[in-house]
């Protein structure tokens, strides 16, 4: 007698000891972070990306391991592949990028978190979702905890990246209730670290590139908006925490280091690393800049045991280090 739900289960399961993992975006900043992590775990990894903001670059070392596997494809295109687990990472991150071409991005995060989501539907895949504390939008309450149901602009130019993610979360909610899908929600703060695209537009990597190339430091606004920035070997443990946590554990649950800093205190923090001769220059704050934000991550201390240890000051010197080195590289 056939038995349809073994061979369906078979046809999933990956030869090597650990499961089959595709991740989506994978060859972007947090994505490549993420594949070299699970991989190093003994999983079999499909990186799924279309380039947008991704680089071969990033997963260029990974190519010779037989257990990676590279996909060019966009989320917003149906997707039959059969895994066991799925990490959606795909979507632009910076303002710059997601604001380049605004309805692609609320197509990657809507039509994107529809496709990956069928396909767990199919599969019986564990999903999770890279969201962001951009759902809080420019917060009234601080630190944000999950219950907060954020104050976002729905017509703003942030909308595009903040509204998309928020439907993708409607999304998982709703396969979850509806479909049983097996979710993970992660409401990822800022964060940092080697392979950010030197021209992304995020502070870090500006402060970063400005300083080490001897520019203006440019301050958006007074420079007294905060953020709270996490390193990112710091955030892909607890990204992985969340997935390999028991099931009833969907979140949302929030992701970030929540030791908060000024984009002054950020600028004079990264002029003393880089001992830069480069001064702050003062530019417009963009519209609906959010004015202050910070996790509270009492949740995923509680429910993950998860919490991060690197300090900013140790992750900026790694990532100066790394751009110290790809502007070297650039450099004739
Ligand atoms: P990134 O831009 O480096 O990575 C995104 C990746 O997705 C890129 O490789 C890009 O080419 C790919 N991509 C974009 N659209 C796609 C599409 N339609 N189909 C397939 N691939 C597509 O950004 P990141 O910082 O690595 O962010 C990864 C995820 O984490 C994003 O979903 C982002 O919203 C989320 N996130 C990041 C941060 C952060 O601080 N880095 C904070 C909150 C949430
Ligand atoms: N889908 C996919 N891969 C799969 C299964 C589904 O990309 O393995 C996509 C397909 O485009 C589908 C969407 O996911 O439209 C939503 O799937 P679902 O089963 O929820 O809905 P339906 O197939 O009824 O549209
Ligand atoms: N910012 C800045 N100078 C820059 C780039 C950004 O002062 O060169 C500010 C920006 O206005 C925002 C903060 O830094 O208040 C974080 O910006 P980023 O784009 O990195 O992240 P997000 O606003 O999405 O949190």
């Amino acid at each position: 007698m056939t038995r349809p739900s073994r061979q369906h289960a078979d046809r999933r399961k990956s030869p090597v000891m650990g499961k089959r993992i595709l991740v989506t975006g994978g060859a972007g900043f947090l994505g490549s972070h993420l594949c070299e992590k699970l991989l190093a775990r003994g999983h079999e990894v499909i990186c799924l990306d279309n380039f947008y903001t991704g680089r071969k670059k990033n997963i260029v070392h990974l190519l010779d391991n037989p257990y990676f596997e590279l996909m060019r494809h966009d989320v917003t295109f149906p997707l039959y592949v059969e895994v066991e687990e799925i990490y959606n990472l795909a979507c632009p991150a910076s303002p710059i990028h997601y604001q380049f071409d605004p309805v692609q991005t609320t197509k990657t995060s809507v039509h994107g978190a529809i496709n990956m989501l069928g396909l767990a539907k199919r599969t019986k895949a564990k999903i999770f979702q890279a969201s962001t504390s951009e759902v809080y939008g420019d917060p009234e309450i601080h630190p944000q905890p999950e219950e907060y149901r954020g104050a976002v602009n729905p017509i703003g130019p942030r909308a595009c990246y903040d509204e998309g993610k928020r439907c993708a979360e409607t999304l998982f909610f709703d396969y979850y209730r509806q479909h049983k899908v097996n979710i993970r929600v992660a409401r990822i703060f800022n964060t940092f670290g080697p392979r950010m695209l030197p021209n992304d537009g995020r502070v870090v990597s500006n402060f970063i590139v400005q300083a080490l190339t001897g520019q203006d430091i440019t301050i958006y606004g007074d420079g007294k908006q905060t953020r709270s920035f996490c390193y990112v070997d710091d955030l892909i443990d607890g990204i992985i925490a969340l997935m390999d946590a028991p099931d009833t554990v969907t979140g949302p649950i929030n992701l970030g280091n929540p030791t908060e800093f000024t984009m002054l205190e950020l600028a004079q923090k990264i002029i003393e690393l880089t001992d830069t001769k480069s001064k702050l220059v003062f530019r417009p704050l963009p519209q609906d800049d959010p004015m202050q934000r910070q996790p509270d991550i009492s949740k995923a201390k509680e429910i993950l045991r998860w919490q991060p240890t690197v300090q900013l000051e140790e992750g900026l010197k790694k990532t100066i280090a790394y751009f110290d080195k790809e502007l070297s590289k650039a450099t004739p």
